[in-house]
Order: C-alpha cells, then structure tokens, then sequence
C-alpha cells in the first residue's frame, strides 16, 4: 500500500501490533457449543475497547446466553452504532483446512482462521480504526457505540432482550452492520438490507408403525403424505402459495429501483459455479437478479424417510421429516409468517403436518437516501480507489432490524472480505491488503459522518 498521508503513516507503523491482536482475537475457538470460548471472546472485545478508549465496555447479559458486549465513545451530535459479532460458524469438516482453524495462519498475504472474515476481523477493525483516528485526527467528532453480541451465528435469539434492559443502546443516526465485502474488480460493496428468515422442522405421522408395501392400496404412506404437503406450498414458478404470503412485500422505491439496475449481476457465472444452464422457476436473468434482491423464498432444505439403502425395501413409512426456511423480505413479520403457514396446512387438509419455528428473524431494508450511506460511499470509494455499488438487501440475515427498526435508521456495510473469502467454509480468509483499506475508510468515516448532508 502507498503511503498517502498521516493515517496510512500510522496504520503502517501499527500494522505488526493490529496484525497480532488479530490473531490473538481468531484463535479463540468461540462456536455456539464453546461457552468457555465465548465468555473469553466476550472478555477480550470487552479490554480491547476499553484499551481504545471506551472506559465504560462492559458485558449485558440475560440468563447463561453469551454476553452482549456494549462500549461507547467519541462525543458529537451524531451516533453511530456498530452492530457486531464475536461468535463464529464451527469449523468442522477439519481435514478440509490446510492449517488449523482456530491457529491464524498468514500466507501470500491472507490471513486463514475461522471468523477472520466473519466477522472478527471486521469488528477489530472498527476498534483500531478509533485508535488511528485518536492519534491523527484526535478526539472523535461522533459517538461511536459497539454493540458486539455472541450469538448471531444462532439467529440472534437474545438480542432483542439484552437491547430491551437499556432502549438507548439503540438511540442512534445509523448502525454499521457486520461484514462487508469488494466484488471481483475491487469494488466496494455497499449492502443496505438483508432478509429475514423463518426456519420450520416439519413432521409427520400416518402410522403406529411401518407397514408392508402390499397394503399401499389402504394405508397412509408419510412420505408421499409430506411430499404433497410441501407441493402445496409452492407452484412451478417459484410462487409461494401460503394465502397472504405476499401482503406484507413492501415494494421498491424508485431509488431502489435505480440501485438494482446499476447492480452488477453475472448470470453466466452464477449459473456456472453450481453447473446449471437456466434458473430455476423459469426466471430469465434480469428476473433472477431481480429475485435476489426483492423476493422472499420457500427453500426445502431437506427430507427423510422410509428405506433409502442399497437394494430394495417394500415397506409403507409410518414417519417423515422434512426442514424449509423462508427467506423473508420487508414487511414480512417472521412470527405471522408462521401463524399464515398453519393456516394453509390445516385449510389443505393438513392438520396432521407438524412443525416448529425454529429460528426466526426480521428482514430489514434502511434508506438509502441518508448521511451515512454517502459518508460510506465517499470513503469506500477514497479507500479501495473504485466507485461502490450499493445493494438495497443482501440475501443473508443479519439482526438489523432489532436494532434499527423502531428509527427506520440507515445501516450499512463497510468491509474488506472478498469473492473467494470462504466465510462459513473451511479455509476462511482475508487479504490484509483490504484489511489496511478497510481501516482507513473506517477511521475517515468517524470523522466524515460527522458533517455528511
Ligand atoms: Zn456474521
């Protein structure tokens, strides 16, 4: 990287002591099953903000869930919040990893571990970008305000709750989502939104027991019986059939509108990467894009039943199971959702179809018409040298709207992962080249939010 000015000055002679606390963050094995792991996570964000400034961290928690680790800092008219998490996906299957998950590895100039891109690498960059601010710029002209929760990994299932003890941890004039990302040539990607998700266990009964498939002429077969229930959901173009499904869709803006025409979208390669020829539902690539963006989703993620082994069984399975998550996009309300979803089974006959809301989650879509989505624009653009390309809604689930919804307030990504990060994935990694831009847009942003129109 070129030495432009002060702050890429300091960045560079810091990059040692950044680079280690890095590290020392990734190496911390904190999945969902870790609680040990998990409170040290929450310990060590807890002292590095404290060591950057924020004398009041401290950890929220409810119950045994993990800790919810809050700081604050800065002082101006403006507040931002960075919403964050500290908790990772499990590394397993292991022997896919050229070098050990939870020991950072750097190679040709990419840092490997479990969560250096999702999301310890973004959330420690948005601590030592305050640091690099303090010492260029001096004191921050905003209040920054972490919010780093152990859980997102699960679906965020506390948050709420934590947020609810103190109202004003989301009293702010934007949030800083997790993550973020540069496309395949370097540009900035700017992700306004993310759906939502309702993820549902279904099961179902026909019998006390299975059966010889002789009787198939008279007895229920479970299998055959799921199968129909989960045809009732959806019709061959994609179009989910749960009455009042799509009543709560908002409809774009014409901005957002404007925002997913300049969206760069390559059907060759995402057709190419799962090896098909055409989308499914018969969408046309236009109609794709456009899908991906603004449509919700009824996704079977999986179905068992009956003999599946070698050979052959004639048997009547008595049980079947099946999971579906519907991505969700604003309006939908995850909980309505599913009170809609009984409703149809027991409408189409069937009431004997089980199931249980696993996870759910709002979707959220901020404006983009705000402050700080051109205070991120400007300094993704100085940073990376490349124009942004704003995205109204990714198609992942992040808890924004927990945190953003009762203001409507604009949240944002600013990150540095890449096409080829690999998070959730074995070999997970980030090139530091990003990870120093990233700082640097990060710092510039404390003080350019400050003033933004
Ligand atoms: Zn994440």
């Amino acid at each position: 990287m070129t030495v432009r000015d002060d702050l890429d000055r300091f960045i560079a002679s810091e990059r040692d002591r950044f680079t280690a606390e890095l590290r020392e963050l990734c190496a911390i094995p904190c999945e969902a099953s870790d609680k040990g792991a998990l409170d040290g996570a929450a310990r060590w964000c807890r002292e590095r903000l404290r060591a950057a400034g924020f004398a009041d961290a401290r950890e929220l928690r409810a119950d045994s869930a993990p800790a919810l680790v809050v700081a604050e800092t800065g002082a101006g008219k403006r507040t931002l919040i960075g919403v964050q998490h500290y908790d990772v996906q499990p590394a397993v299957p292991l022997e896919l990893w050229k070098s050990p998950p939870y020991d950072p590895a750097i190679r040709d100039g990419a840092m490997y571990a479990r969560g250096v891109d999702d999301n310890k690498g973004h959330l420690l960059l948005r601590i030592q970008a305050v640091e690099a601010h303090r010492a260029v710029y001096g004191e921050l002209p905003i209040r920054v305000r972490f919010l780093i929760e152990g859980e997102e990994e699960s679906g965020s299932p506390n948050l709420a709750r934590l947020l609810a003890l103190e109202p004003e941890l989301t009293r702010g004039e934007g949030a800083l989502k997790e993550g973020g990302a540069i496309d395949s040539q370097g540009r900035p990607l700017l992700s306004l939104g993310g759906k939502g998700i309702l993820y549902c266990s279904f099961h179902v009964r026909t019998m006390s027991r299975d059966a010889h498939s002789g009787g198939a002429t008279h007895y229920p077969n479970a299998a055959m019986r799921l199968a129909h229930a989960f045809a009732s959901l959806m019709d061959p173009r994609g179009r989910v059939l749960i009455e009042g499904f799509y009543d709560d869709v908002r409809q774009p803006t014409a901005a957002e509108a404007e925002m997913l025409e300049r969206m760069p979208f390559d059907a060759q390669a995402t057709k190419d990467v799962v090896g098909i020829k055409r989308f499914a539902f018969g969408r046309g690539d236009d109609d794709a894009k456009r899908a991906s963006v603004f449509e919700p989703t009824c996704n079977v993620c999986g179905l068992e039943s009956g003999y599946n082994g070698p050979g052959s069984k004639t048997v009547i399975p008595c049980e079947a199971a099946g999971k579906i998550d519907f991505r969700l996009v604003p309006d939908q309300d995850p909980d309505q959702i599913a009170e809609l979803l009984r409703a149809h089974l027991d409408r189409s006959g069937f009431d004997d179809v089980e199931f249980s809301a696993e996870e759910g989650e709002h979707p959220y879509r901020g404006p983009a018409d705000a402050p700080l989505v051109r205070a991120v624009a400007a300094v993704a653009e100085e940073a990376f040298g490349k124009p942004v390309v704003l995205i109204p809604s990714s198609g992942g689930t992040s808890p924004m709207w927990v945190v953003c919804n009762a203001r409507r307030m604009a949240n944002v990504t600013l990150g540095m992962g890449h096409p080829g990060a690999g998070a959730h994935a074995p070999n997970e990694h980030i090139l530091m080249e990003n990870y120093w831009r990233a700082m640097r847009a990060t710092a510039r942003l404390y003080t350019g939010f400050a003033s933004q129109e």
